[in-house]
């Protein structure tokens, strides 16, 4: 009786295996019959009423279809696990003729770019490049400068004081002093770099970037001032841009002089970006006080001088276009990416 029993079992088992097409469906099985409360445990309980002859033989068959059994459930998983696997090698196909992904190289951020195209542009005009700390003690950033501790001038720069002696550089107008008290005219510097201010919105950052420049040499006047940044202009933002000399107030020069170029989104017609004027301020000039000159020891009687600094934020912006400075410093690629050579 338990032997037609087991057998009957076998059978279902096997046509129950034979329709599982999943792992999850032959665990199934497993459970349902060979599991601890499953039916091969079931039959076996009845075991007790066997004889003691009938015992062991029945003792040995339902072994012997537990091991069929296990046998047919790895046999099978292991067929499921072989057409999975073909399944995936044909929905999966890799096409190897297509071409591959490019990876992106890296670009010159923006300000980079203008800041050497500036340097190229004055370097050809003679002029050599120079550099200062960020770092700046007070004498350099403004006591040299003509801007003594009481000066109002200071208001008009948010510093951040390191000391009450040290500064971070507000303009790399310190590199002028810097080179100044080393070198006797005639000097021809250019200084690119850093600067910081207490200013963040829209149109401020509290880091940003100068290039500085000055010229000084026995016989230096306004008009070369005039003549070599009108060069610069003309070659930084093409030949037909106009440009016109504002007089303005910087405590370093005398007489200073704002540029300004034609707007170069409206073309001086008038727009939002000009705010209707048809010009855009692009820098800051003047002939060196002979106050700087006396902090330096240059003999204001023999030397004069231009100087001149632009922030190269704003240079940038007007060059390509861009309205909010913070892009600048966002650092996403996909900005940066469109200035990629
Ligand atoms: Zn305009």
């Amino acid at each position: 009786m338990i032997k037609q029993q087991l057998e009957a079992m076998l059978q279902q088992a096997q046509d129950a295996l034979t329709g599982a097409d999943s792992e999850a469906a032959l665990q199934e099985v497993r459970v349902r019959f060979l599991g601890r409360k499953g039916e091969l445990t079931a039959i076996m309980k009845e075991m007790g009423q066997l004889s003691s002859e009938d015992r062991p033989l029945i003792g040995a068959l339902a072994n012997r279809i537990k091991e069929e059994l296990e046998r047919t459930i790895d046999v099978r998983g292991e067929a499921l696990r072989r057409a999975e696997i073909s399944r995936r090698l044909v929905s999966e196909r890799i096409d190897v003729t297509l071409p591959g992904r490019r990876s992106f190289a890296g670009s010159k951020h923006p300000i980079t770019l203008v800041a050497e195209e500036i340097g190229e542009i004055f370097t050809s005009l003679g002029f050599a490049v120079e550099e200062g700390p960020e770092v700046e003690k007070d004498f350099y950033n403004f006591e040299a400068l003509n801007i003594p501790k009481d000066h109002p001038a200071r208001d008009m720069q948010d510093t951040f004081y390191i000391s009450d002696e040290v500064v971070l550089r507000t303009h790399t107008s310190p590199v002028q002093v810097r080179t100044m008290l080393q070198q006797p005219p005639p000097v021809r510097v250019i200084a690119p770099g850093t600067v910081y201010r207490r200013d963040s919105d829209i149109t401020h950052s509290p880091m940003f970037h100068q290039i500085e420049g000055f010229w000084v040499d026995r016989g230096i006047t306004f008009g070369d001032l005039k003549g070599v940044l009108t060069a610069f202009v003309t070659q930084f933002f093409g030949n037909g841009v106009g440009v016109r000399f504002r007089p303005s107030f910087f405590p370093f020069t005398e007489p200073s002089a704002e540029v300004d170029i034609q707007c170069v989104i409206c073309g001086g017609k008038g727009c939002r970006v000009c705010k209707n004027s048809g010009w855009l301020e692009i820098l800051g000039s003047g002939m060196i006080d002979p106050e700087v000159f006396r902090s330096v020891n240059y003999d204001p009687e023999l030397y004069t001088g231009f100087a001149f600094g632009m922030g190269l934020e704003r240079i940038a912006m007007l060059k390509y276009g861009v309205s909010d400075l913070r892009l600048f410093f966002d650092n996403d690629v996909r900005f940066l990416r469109q200035f990629g050579v």
